[in-house]
């Protein structure tokens, strides 16, 4: 048996570089996502986070999943009192 080259082929290499590169572009993405929702990004910044969003999948999903975050904080907490509760808890709180 011919001993095995531990090199990796050509096109696995440029598949590996092509994920680093992807990687990178996406951890720079997560990092900057809350302050592309704020908009408070450089003009730079934003245009290169939406480029990225145009092309990758996975950090358009998760822009999405972010800007879903509020609606769901506000069901969460969205509570109904029954009957005169908060009025009576306001009352407990006023002493
Ligand atoms: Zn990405």
């Amino acid at each position: 048996m011919a001993a095995r080259s531990e090199r990796p082929s050509r096109q696995t290499e440029a598949r590996i570089q092509s994920c680093t590169m992807a990687d990178a572009a996406c951890e720079r993405s997560a990092e900057l996502l809350g302050d592309y929702v704020d908009d408070v990004l450089s003009t730079e910044d934003r245009a290169a986070l939406s480029t990225h969003f145009l092309s990758c999948r996975r950090c358009r999903e998760l822009l999405a999943a972010y800007r879903g975050i509020p609606e769901i904080l506000r069901n969460a907490t969205d509570v109904r009192f029954p009957g005169d509760l908060r009025a009576r808890l306001r009352w407990l709180l006023r002493r």
